[in-house]
């Protein structure tokens, strides 16, 4: 023993047992990791201790994530209820524009082909976006990418057919069943869900999909917080308007890390959005507050520059409608516990970045029926089987939300580097712009930015634009003209 103890003070014999150390703690690391993410193999309530008249699950709200929940619950062989308190089709105060990833989910559901066939689908090419600077990109993706970054469909038609699709599949769609309270029974296993109309309902999971205010995941004490961000839209009248491209992003300076947006529907119509992103101080979305919202909306359309002159003075433009946004998982306790999932704006599945929340509902709501089918196997629906479901929205879009967050702190606090990506478009052209769609579509992560071969050429173009603006002292283009200060006017809308 003493003659060991004297060789591992010789300095290669010691940097050798140093190194079998770091190995066997990355070791036990990585089996504890392994056997952690092991999930309850059987549990108290196998296949068949349903009882009568009960559903394997209850999704309460049937926008895209609760009707994706409910359709690949039911296409998988459970027992679903999904019940909606509207009556569709219903509208949702949205700028419809849906991401890659909800693309090819609703591709696989059959939903696609229907809104390509009944023509609500307008593929987004030409598109691009105006930086803080004044810089303007517009360029077209499609040929790049080898398909649309993004599309835009009316909620209308959208989340009707996604319902609609949901109970073909085999789901019990209630409509005009408004949930008012949800009840555990622990010693049974069983939620009873009561509805303002008096029917109840029985089910071994909650799945809570009732939007960004979230009723009932407030009353059960997941949800903690009213929602800190907010949006506006307002349709344009199809043939008012000068818009040709599909769908351009503004970044008005004063209001960033928010921005506002067109899209273009088939019909010629236009969506007018503008979206405001909880950043910097406590109740702040960047330099402005939610109750800056109306007068930012309306003296856009006024006196943006761009948008003033896409839309044109005979623009027939609807009156503004808002609604909440929770980005990030913002308020949220969990979104899982014992026999208990949170999808969607519910559980603050929106990008912190772009406000963006229809792919990331489908996403989840697509995790969520993962998740219901495979404890359907075991019997175990405990917190600890329920994780399964958290493991597969983190994988699918939740890991990017951590650098979403410092996407949109950075935005805020540099805006020259919107300047400088802009400019990398107009140098590199559509290469540059389809790297920047793929991203803010999470067709990619926002990593992809810090890879070398975009990273590079950006930090080039950084310096170039800095010594544009601050050596050489180049005026910003993006002036806004004669506008109205009123800010403070009341919200429209769900608020
Ligand atoms: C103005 C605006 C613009 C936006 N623009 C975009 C965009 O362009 N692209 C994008 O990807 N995202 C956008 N978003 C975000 C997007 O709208 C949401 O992320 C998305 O709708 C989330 O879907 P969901 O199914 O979770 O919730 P929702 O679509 O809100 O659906 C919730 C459903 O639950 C129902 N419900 C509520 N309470 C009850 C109850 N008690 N009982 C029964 N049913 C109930 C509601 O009626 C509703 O049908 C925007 C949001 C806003 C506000």
């Amino acid at each position: 023993m003493q003659a060991l103890l004297e060789r591992a003070r010789e300095p290669k014999v010691a940097a050798v047992a140093a190194g079998a150390v770091c190995a066997a703690a990355a070791g036990g690391y990585l089996l504890h990791r392994s056997l952690s993410h092991r999930y309850p193999t059987e549990g108290p309530y196998p296949a068949g201790s349903l009882p009568d008249g009960a559903y394997d699950a209850c999704i309460v709200g049937a926008g895209p994530a609760g009707s994706t929940a409910a359709y690949f619950m039911a296409k998988g062989g459970a027992k679903v209820a999904l019940l909606e308190k509207e009556k569709f089709p219903r509208d949702k105060y949205c700028g419809d524009a849906v991401c890659t990833p909800a693309i090819k989910i609703l591709e696989e559901m059959g939903v696609m082909a229907e809104l390509v066939e009944g023509n609500e689908a307008q593929f987004a090419d030409s598109g691009g976006f105006v930086s803080p600077h004044g810089h303007v990109y517009i360029g077209a993706s499609v040929e790049k990418i080898g398909e649309a970054a993004a599309c835009a469909v009316k909620r209308t038609h959208l989340d009707a057919r996604i319902a609609r699709c949901a109970s073909r599949a085999g789901a019990d769609l209630r409509e005009g069943m408004e949930v008012t309270d949800a009840v555990f029974d622990q010693s049974k296993g069983i939620w009873t869900v009561k509805t303002k109309q008096g029917v109840e309902f029985q089910s071994r999971v909650l799945v809570c999909a009732d939007g960004a205010t979230s009723r009932l995941a407030s009353k059960l004490g997941y949800c903690t917080e009213a929602p800190k961000g907010v949006c506006s839209r307002a349709y344009v009248e199809a043939g008012t308007h000068n818009v040709s491209f599909d769908g351009v992003c503004f970044y008005a300076k004063e209001s960033l890390p928010g921005y506002s947006a067109i899209f273009r529907h088939p019909n010629d119509e236009l969506n007018f959005c503008y979206y405001l992103i909880p950043c910097g101080k406590e109740g702040m979305c960047g330099d402005v507050k939610e109750s800056d919202l109306p007068s930012l909306h309306n003296n856009a359309i006024k006196y943006d520059p761009f948008i003033s002159k896409a839309l044109g003075p005979k623009a027939k433009i609807e009156r503004m409608k808002a609604a909440a946004l929770r980005l990030g998982c913002q308020g949220i306790k969990s979104t899982f516990d014992d026999h208990l999932l949170l999808v969607g704006d519910a559980a603050g599945h929106i990008d912190p970045l772009t406000g963006e929340g229809i792919h990331t509902a489908i996403m989840g709501g697509k995790a969520a029926a993962e998740a219901l089918l495979a404890m359907r196997q075991t019997g175990d629906y405990s917190k600890a089987s329920t994780k399964r479901y958290y493991k597969g929205w983190m994988k699918a879009f939740g890991h990017d939300f951590y650098m979403s967050r410092g996407g949109a702190n950075l935005v805020y606090r540099y805006p020259i580097l919107l300047d400088a990506c802009c400019r990398e478009m107009q140098r590199q052209g559509d290469a540059m712009m389809v790297k920047w769609a793929e991203v803010m579509t999470n067709m990619k992560p926002k990593t992809y930015f810090l890879q070398p071969h975009v990273a590079v050429p950006l930090a080039i173009a950084v310096v170039r634009e800095f010594i544009d603006q601050k050596v050489l002292g180049k005026a910003s283009a993006y002036i806004m003209a004669n506008r109205d200060d009123d800010k403070g006017g009341a919200k429209d809308g769900n608020c």
